[in-house]
């Protein structure tokens, strides 16, 4: 089998490193940082993300164990539901930075070579062009370089990420012995969640507003803490005393692609972000990017192909990309509609999406990795 290149260093591509390497395949990854580090923020990773990372050997950094999801209201904090952990098996909050770690751990034990700081600017066939005017020809490239990523231009033709008119902002916060789930609080064109990381020690906050002003170059940047409380100034309650502890945020404007129509062409292929960017109203890019990585390296080492591996996940990112971008809609009901939706989660009449088929999903029994 010909030696594998990752093109990104993110979850999905150092999880398609260790799963190839456990297949035996040589891989190496090229990344553009000069240092594997994650802002301050979060990840839920759920039971299908979890299965992956087990049969990779990855423990699960410093996890807190979710009991739920509670859906508030965004003014007082009035508790509409209690959505009960998934049938399928918990989910965790974990640190990005820590997750991240414990992948490239897991990486190095297994030899996986990684080149850092070495930034591709355009993929052409097998040929990688690099920023410092060096090239290289690979036998098999993956693309796992993300939403803005050069292997997908290559793979679909040129096309432009779009904003989605949703920026999320994200801070941590020193944790006050909030409970162990995830707090969703739903007001009119934004919501803010709300979950503890690190052991307890820390408290995540993600925050959405719609936002149709976005003009700069850059889709993440520094945010400011006082600008942040003022975008969320109606929310009330434990929301408003978390914003109150933010002294550093970052911003994140919102870009998505279809779901790339073309998963490979010849020995080139997308993973992760770079074939199905997602919104992150189900929590599930991540995972999705942890069930591609296990399905592809499974593929190569049976000599199934690219096909195979495109056959199998795409409707899979195609369902759950949908469902994510659907929650972007209830979360940010407007008067009077949220109230009538509220009430009618409330009182039964409406139950709340069953998201089961998300989190059973078992990408290592699609297609076991030994050959
Ligand atoms: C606010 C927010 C909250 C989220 N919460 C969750 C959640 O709770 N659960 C979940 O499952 N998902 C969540 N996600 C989604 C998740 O973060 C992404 O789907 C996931 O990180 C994608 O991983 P990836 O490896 O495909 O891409 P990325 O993480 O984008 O990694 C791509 C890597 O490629 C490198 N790269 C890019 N271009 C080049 C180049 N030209 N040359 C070399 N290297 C390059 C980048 O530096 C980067 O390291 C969230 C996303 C957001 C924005």
């Amino acid at each position: 089998m010909a030696d594998v290149t990752v093109l990104g260093a993110g979850i999905g591509g150092l999880a398609l490193a260790c799963a190839l390497s456990q297949c035996g395949l040589s891989v190496r990854v090229i990344e553009q940082a000069p240092e594997l580090a994650e802002v301050g923020a979060g990840i839920q990773i759920s039971r299908n993300g979890v299965r992956v990372l087990q049969a990779l050997g990855v423990p699960l950094p410093a996890p807190v164990q979710s009991h739920g999801t509670e859906l508030r209201d965004w003014a007082r904090g009035r508790l509409v539901l209690t959505v009960p952990p998934p049938a399928a098996g918990p989910t965790w909050y974990v640190h990005r930075a820590d997750l991240l770690a414990a992948l490239r751990s897991r990486a190095a034990a297994r030899g996986v070579v990684l080149e850092l700081g070495r930034r591709a600017v355009a993929v052409e066939g097998n040929r990688i062009d690099f920023a410092d005017g060096a090239s290289e020809t690979v036998d098999v490239l993956i693309g796992a370089d993300g939403v803005h990523g050069v292997t997908r231009p290559f793979v679909n033709g040129p096309s432009q990420a779009r904003f989605t008119r949703q920026v999320a902002w994200r801070a941590l916060v020193p944790a006050r012995g909030e409970p162990a789930v995830a707090q969703l609080w739903m007001g009119p064109g934004r919501h803010m969640v709300l979950y503890p990381l690190r052991s307890g020690r820390l408290l995540n906050i993600v925050a959405v507003e719609e936002r149709r002003d976005w003009t700069d170059d850059s889709w993440r940047q520094a945010g400011d803490p006082t600008d942040m409380r003022a975008r969320f100034a109606g929310f009330g309650g434990a929301a408003r005393a978390a914003l109150e502890r933010v002294d550093a945020a970052h911003l994140w404007a919102l870009h998505l692609h279809p779901v790339a129509d073309r998963w490979h062409r010849g020995s080139v292929a997308l993973l992760g972000d770079a074939a199905h960017p997602t919104l992150p109203f189900l929590a599930q890019g991540a995972c999705l990017a942890l069930e591609d990585a296990w399905v592809l390296a499974a593929c190569l080492a049976r000599g199934q192909g690219l096909d195979r591996y495109e056959a199998l996940r795409k409707p899979r990112a195609q369902a759950v990309v949908a469902a994510a971008g659907r929650n972007a809609w209830r979360f940010h009901l407007r008067t009077p509609l949220r109230q009538v939706a509220q009430l009618a989660l409330r009182s039964g009449l409406v139950p709340p999406p069953d998201f089961g088929w998300v989190h059973d999903y078992d990408a290592t029994a699609a297609v076991p990795s030994s050959p």
